[in-house]
């Protein structure tokens, strides 16, 4: 059923007055996003037409009118022919803890998501940046999971990292004290020379490869038995205890496919992570049941909810700002999270090297958010 709403606007003059206070914030390091060229159109279950007004012109008391009819996690797209709206609203979503989502711009108009109240759950641990590295391989895969947050199918374009981009990668990593690496795409092992890169990834730190686990047969099972198990974890999708749920996700047969690349990988004397994504806390309950039944260990098991982003229609919607930043390399650039890796919300910079530039610059970003926040949290200091 289509919840969206449009709604009658009321006037709220007595809060119109706080339009003047709304400071615009800086671009806090990111690249300006002029055009979301990936993305489809971001659901919202509220649309407001702003019309001309803007936060100097009555556009404040039709937002909080939008809120108002809305639930917390609800998404309430605005759309106006002002680009200039958008650092106001950026800066009111901050100071309100509202997340401004998304911005598109679709035939001369922008169109911005906010999501109403703060991120549902814990979307990231408070590690140091730039302990993490994701390196994005490639962009192809075999499957079409309809959630996928970068889009991923047999007939992506492959947008490959490349062998010697890894190599500086690795070895720049491993100076910048770099802990653990995530290799991941797409689906990795489509690529003919992911050993090699996994080899490479493994000498400068503990690499978990990223895996649908469904392609360990012929030359590729040889390339998986190169791989040094001390060094190497597989981490493995699968959504459900039984195939109906995955599969309606990542399409018919998949289960009992992955499933059994889990049981091979640990034949193979693999440590393999097993990593669900779910729709519902029930969903999510259900599988930790089952991990338990197989006696999986709290370290070997990652259960996420699905990210309104890439092909997903429904999920989280994520700012950045919900987001601890997890340096993510891909042939584009640096981004600010792995979930957004084409995302130019989260595009922190095209230039990859040197890499501890490309750190500094997430750091700088991340630092700026924070003092950002601050500011905003004086405007109301009450003591
Ligand atoms: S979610 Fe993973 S397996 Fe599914 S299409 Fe995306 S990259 Fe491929």
């Amino acid at each position: 059923m289509d919840s969206r709403r449009r709604i009658d606007l009321e006037s709220d003059p007595v809060r119109g007055g706080l339009a003047a206070s709304l400071e615009t914030p800086d671009r806090l390091g990111f690249l300006e996003a002029k055009t979301i060229v990936h993305r489809m159109k971001t659901y919202a279950n509220v649309e407001l037409d702003a019309g001309t007004k803007t936060f100097a012109s009555g556009l404040l008391p039709d937002l909080i009118a939008a809120l108002r009819c809305s639930r917390k996690g609800d998404l309430v797209a605005v759309i106006s022919g002002d680009p200039g709206i958008g650092p106001e609203l950026e800066a009111w979503c901050r100071f309100t803890r509202n997340s401004l989502v998304d911005t598109a711009i679709e035939e001369g108009r922008t169109r911005w998501v906010l999501r109403y109240g703060e991120a549902p759950e814990s979307v990231g641990e408070d590690r140091p940046v730039g302990s993490r590295l994701w390196l994005y391989t490639n962009f192809d895969c075999n499957l079409s999971c309809d959630y996928c947050c970068v889009r991923s199918t047999p007939k992506a374009p492959r947008r490959a990292l490349g062998i010697e981009r890894v190599r500086r990668i690795a070895i720049e990593a491993a100076e910048l004290g770099v802990s653990e690496i995530f290799v991941t795409g797409g689906e990795p092992f489509l690529l003919p020379n992911i050993g090699e890169i996994l080899v490479v990834c493994a000498a400068a730190a503990p690499t978990t490869v990223l895996t649908n686990g469904m392609l360990f047969a012929g030359s590729r099972l040889q390339t998986l038995r190169s791989l040094p198990r001390e060094r190497v974890t597989l981490q493995i999708s699968l959504d459900s205890p039984t195939p109906e749920r995955h599969e309606s996700h990542r399409g018919k047969g998949t289960w009992a496919r992955a499933w059994r690349g889990i049981e091979r990988a640990r034949e193979e004397g693999f440590r393999v992570r097993l990593a669900a994504t779910v729709s519902t806390e029930t969903e999510a309950e259900e599988f930790r049941s089952f991990l338990d039944a197989h006696h999986v260990s709290e370290e070997n098991r990652v259960i996420r909810r699905i990210a309104l982003r890439g092909s997903a229609t429904q999920g989280i919607a994520l700012a950045r700002a919900d987001l601890v930043p997890e340096v993510t390399i891909t042939a584009e650039g640096v981004f600010w999270h792995p979930v957004g890796a084409e995302d130019n919300d989260l595009l922190v910079s095209r230039d990859i090297f040197p890499l501890a530039e490309s750190f500094a610059a997430v750091r700088r970003a991340f630092d700026r958010e924070h003092e950002h926040q601050r500011r905003l949290a004086t405007i109301f200091n009450c003591a």
